[in-house]
Parts: C-alpha cells; sequence; structure tokens
C-alpha cells in the first residue's frame, strides 16, 4: 500500500488565498496594508529566485513587498543603516534579510538588528528564546509549514514519537521546539549521531533536514509514519539535473503513511508561512486580533 502524498503546493495555495482574504479585511476595515521588505546583498542564483517569487506572492496576497538589492561588496555598516531605516519605517511589518549573507558580514550581528517585532523569518535570538520558553514567537517559516501540514493530517500530535533529523537554527532546532510545544516526545539526530537507522524506525513523525540527497531509505521508516522532506538537494540523474530530497521517495512511499514530495512538499509552503507571518506582524503592530 503506498503513502498518502501531502501536496505542500495545494496546502500552500489554500493558505495563500487565507491570507490574501484577512489582507482584503485589514484594507477595507482598518485601512491597513502589510509591508514585506526583503533584503538581498550579492547575486547568488538561488537566492535571487527566491527573492523574485517572495516579491510575486507578497503581492499577489494583496500586500506591499520592497524588495533592497545591495552589491555583494556593501559594508555591514551599511546593511545595518538600511535594517533600521526598515525598523523604524511604519509601512514595513516585515523584514526578511535573504541567507547566506557574504563571508565578510556577521550573519548573527545582522538578524539580531532587526526589530524582533518585525523579525518574520523568527531567527532573532528574542524569538527564538520565545520559541523555546513556549511564549508567543514568529516562528520560523519552513518548520511553521512543516507543523501545519503534520497537524492537518494528524490534528492532535501529543504522545506521538518525533524525529527530527538535523540541528539547525533555520530548521531542526525550532522544528524540534515546535513538536515539543506540540507534546511530543522528540529526538534531535544529527551528524554525530548514532544508530541513526533505529532512531528513525521509531518515529511516528519523520522530518528529515539534512541536506544529503536520499540518505533516508525506506527501510529506516516505520511503517505508517508521517515523513516531512525538508531537504533540496539539486543533482545530476539520468542525464538530467534533479531535485531530490533527503527522502529516498521511491522506497519511502511504500512504507510510509503520510510523505511530502521533493519539489512540491516544504517549499512551497515556506512562502505562504512567511506572507502569514507578516500579516500576523502587521496585526500585533495595529493591536488588532490575529488571524488563526
Ligand atoms: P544545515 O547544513 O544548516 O544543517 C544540516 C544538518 O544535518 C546539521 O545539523 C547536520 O549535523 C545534519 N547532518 C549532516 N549530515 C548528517 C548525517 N549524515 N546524518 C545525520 N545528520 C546529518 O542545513 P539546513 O537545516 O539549513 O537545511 C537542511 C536541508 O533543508 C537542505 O537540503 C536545505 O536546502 C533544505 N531547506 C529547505 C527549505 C525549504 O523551504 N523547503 C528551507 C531551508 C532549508 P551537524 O549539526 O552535526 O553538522
Amino acid at each position: 500500500m503506498g503513502a498518502e502524498i501531502i501536496d505542500g503546493k495545494a496546502f500552500a495555495a489554500r493558505v495563500r488565498a487565507d491570507v490574501a482574504g484577512h489582507v482584503a479585511r485589514l484594507k477595507s476595515d482598518h485601512g491597513l496594508t502589510p509591508g514585506l521588505a526583503v533584503v538581498l546583498v550579492g547575486t547568488d542564483p538561488a537566492s535571487e529566485v527566491y527573492v523574485r517569487n517572495k516579491g510575486i506572492q507578497t503581492r499577489e496576497a494583496g500586500m506591499n513587498s520592497y524588495e533592497h538589492k545591495l552589491p555583494a561588496e556593501t559594508a555591514q555598516a551599511d546593511l545595518l543603516a538600511l535594517i533600521a531605516r526598515l525598523n523604524a519605517d511604519p509601512a514595513v511589518h516585515g523584514i526578511l534579510v535573504q541567507l547566506p549573507l557574504p563571508r565578510h558580514m556577521d550573519s548573527d550581528a545582522i538578524i539580531n538588528a532587526i526589530d524582533p517585532a518585525k523579525d518574520v523569518d523568527g531567527f532573532h535570538i528574542l524569538n527564538v528564546g520565545l520559541l523555546g520558553t513556549g511564549q508567543r514567537a514568529m516562528v520560523p517559516c519552513t518548520p511553521l509549514g512543516c507543523l501545519m501540514m503534520l497537524r492537518d493530517r494528524l490534528g492532535d500530535l501529543s504522545g506521538l514519537n518525533a524525529v527530527v533529523v538535523g540541528r539547525s537554527n533555520i530548521v531542526g532546532k525550532p522544528m524540534a521546539q515546535l513538536l515539543l510545544r506540540e507534546s511530543c516526545t522528540v529526538t534531535i539526530a544529527h551528524s554525530r549521531t548514532r544508530d541513526l537507522a533505529d532512531i528513525c524506525r521509531r518515529a511516528d513523525i519523520l522530518v528529515a533536514a539534512v541536506g544529503r540527497p536520499r540518505m533516508i531509505p525506506g527501510d529506516w521508516i516505520k511503517p505508517g509514519a508521517r515523513v516531512i522532506d525538508v531537504g533540496i538537494n539539486r543533482i545530476a540523474e539520468d542525464g538530467r539535473n534533479r531535485l531530490v530530497g533527503d527522502v529516498d521517495f521511491a522506497s519511502a512511499v511504500e512504507v510510509a503513511g503520510a510523505i511530502t514530495p521533493v519539489p512540491g512538499g516544504v517549499g512551497p509552503m515556506t512562502i505562504a508561512c512567511l506572507l502569514a507571518n507578516t500579516l500576523t506582524a502587521c496585526c500585533r503592530a495595529a493591536g488588532l486580533a490575529e488571524p488563526e
């Protein structure tokens, strides 16, 4: 029996439509338009694609999109000055600095210069701390999207064994925090983990965020488990370039209860959650009730 394929593209379209509905009501009832500023330093091709897509989807949701493209050699002080201006601009409710930044910049210092209330990526240490202590935080977009898909499928997650493979600040750690908040029993695995296969086999929920093509085969997966594949890996195969996840989809789909494909799974949810976070930031700034 094959797993249910979780259609992240369709799910993300629903989230974006929901956000657009809220934005329209904010405009008509309160004369407010949420604004998202995206800052790109340099010309990394993948980052340029992400930033372009973010701009398009922000405008499609009825929000204002402000794009700031700076040359790779921009001085850190100039980037900090731009962030200070965006922090002070009441038309800007969300600020996203596209990572990775050029090597001469201190990413932590840049991220922590963003007003935490406008930190729609949820990477500011204040938001990390709020999430870790179970308080109202801006939640990083990729793990938030993963959680939304899991809750949509499973409803109550409490008591389930969740294994997160990967411990980055962007995906693995916040994912684990979110699952803990849902009362899962959480294991975080990483490159030094022993017996990774056995740990994965105990997972009712398996989240793979590693960046290694197809490293998790079907026989590491508990029958019926929900598998969320965050990995995006570009490989050359059969004479063409392909995107594959961290999970070996062909074998995993035979065992899992549900699984996200790559592409078309987690990826589209990330930008949808960015829009949702920008809407949330706008409502909080205006003292209005947050959308559910
Ligand atoms: P990082 O490189 O920051 O982290 C990778 C993690 O995987 C690390 O914690 C590392 O462990 C762990 N790891 C590496 N090798 C192994 C191994 N053999 N066994 C177990 N764990 C291992 O990556 P990110 O978290 O930023 O991204 C992970 C993947 O998700 C990438 O493919 C990325 O492209 C994708 N991604 C997708 C997004 C989306 O929107 N869909 C958004 C963000 C990322 P250690 O800490 O010990 O080094």
